[in-house]
């Protein structure tokens, strides 16, 4: 039971009761404003922001240090400089037709320090992982400073996006999306397709050996359907994992389906 939220619940547990997925915004819009660095610098400082449907989600774009690894986009606001302030930090990755913007995983599994330091926005750990066409890209880069074209954008990995499916698995099923060997096999009830052949290719994309495996994007065939896990909660939630063709086509968003070679 989740029980009535506490009055201090911090709001990382608050998502980690939540099932993510990846967000395709409607309106991206580039806003101007100003921040006062009277307590740093001084003055006020004009800056251009990047708004998707309403969430800011780039808050000074034309002073973002596009060459650091990951990329804050939340800077602080009181002096602007990247670093000064701790969190607010993605790293954005081509994904065949799409652009991602996922959290810093390579500072997650690095350490504590890495992954406080280095922590992802908050409205990526409650809403999910952003993803933008060629098109909305032009328009969510264009003010930010140092931002790659589209054919320069660095592409996701194997590991990023292994570790993204993981991300977006219901925490009920895998408490912690950093510990694959912690999923919760017996909270699958069963799933629309062959239960025992399903889970064993589960038990695949959860198990250590995964890193070693390459992908390749691809399109579900018009002729299969999606494979859904069906997990035990307070109410029986569906949890999209795969299409049913063979091998199957692990399940991102509705148009990011990618295939690994186990
Ligand atoms: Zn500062």
């Amino acid at each position: 039971m989740l029980g009535k939220r506490p009055k201090c619940f911090p709001s990382d547990l608050f998502a980690q009761l939540t099932t993510l997925a990846v967000w395709s915004p409607s309106i991206i819009e580039v806003k101007v404003t100003n921040f006062d660095l009277s307590s740093s610098s001084g003055g006020t400082a004009k800056v251009q922001q990047v708004v998707c449907d309403g969430i800011t989600i780039v808050n000074a774009a034309d002073y973002v240090a596009w060459d650091e690894h990951p990329v804050q986009f939340e800077l602080c606001e009181c002096c602007l400089h990247p670093g000064c302030a701790s969190g607010g930090c993605v790293c954005v990755r081509r994904a065949n037709d799409r652009v991602l913007i996922l959290p810093a995983f390579d500072s997650i599994f690095a350490g504590e320090w890495e992954e406080a330091r280095h922590e992802a926005p908050l409205w990526l750990r409650r809403r999910g992982v952003l993803s933008l066409t060629k098109v909305q890209w032009s328009a969510f880069s264009a003010p930010i400073r140092g931002a790659p074209r589209w054919d320069d954008l660095e592409h996701a990995t194997t590991s990023d996006l292994v570790r993204l499916f993981h991300f977006q698995s219901p925490r009920l099923f895998l408490p912690d999306f950093t510990q694959p060997a912690g999923a919760r096999w017996e909270t699958i009830l069963c799933t629309n397709g062959d239960t025992d052949v399903d889970i064993e290719f589960l038990r695949r994309v959860f198990s250590p050996e995964i890193s070693a495996c390459s992908h390749a994007f691809c399109s579900p065939s018009p002729e299969s359907y999606t494979i859904s896990a069906f997990l035990d909660g307070n109410s029986v939630e569906e949890w999209r994992v795969f299409s049913s063709e063979h091998p199957p086509a692990l399940y991102l968003a509705d148009d990011l389906h990618v295939q690994l070679h186990l």
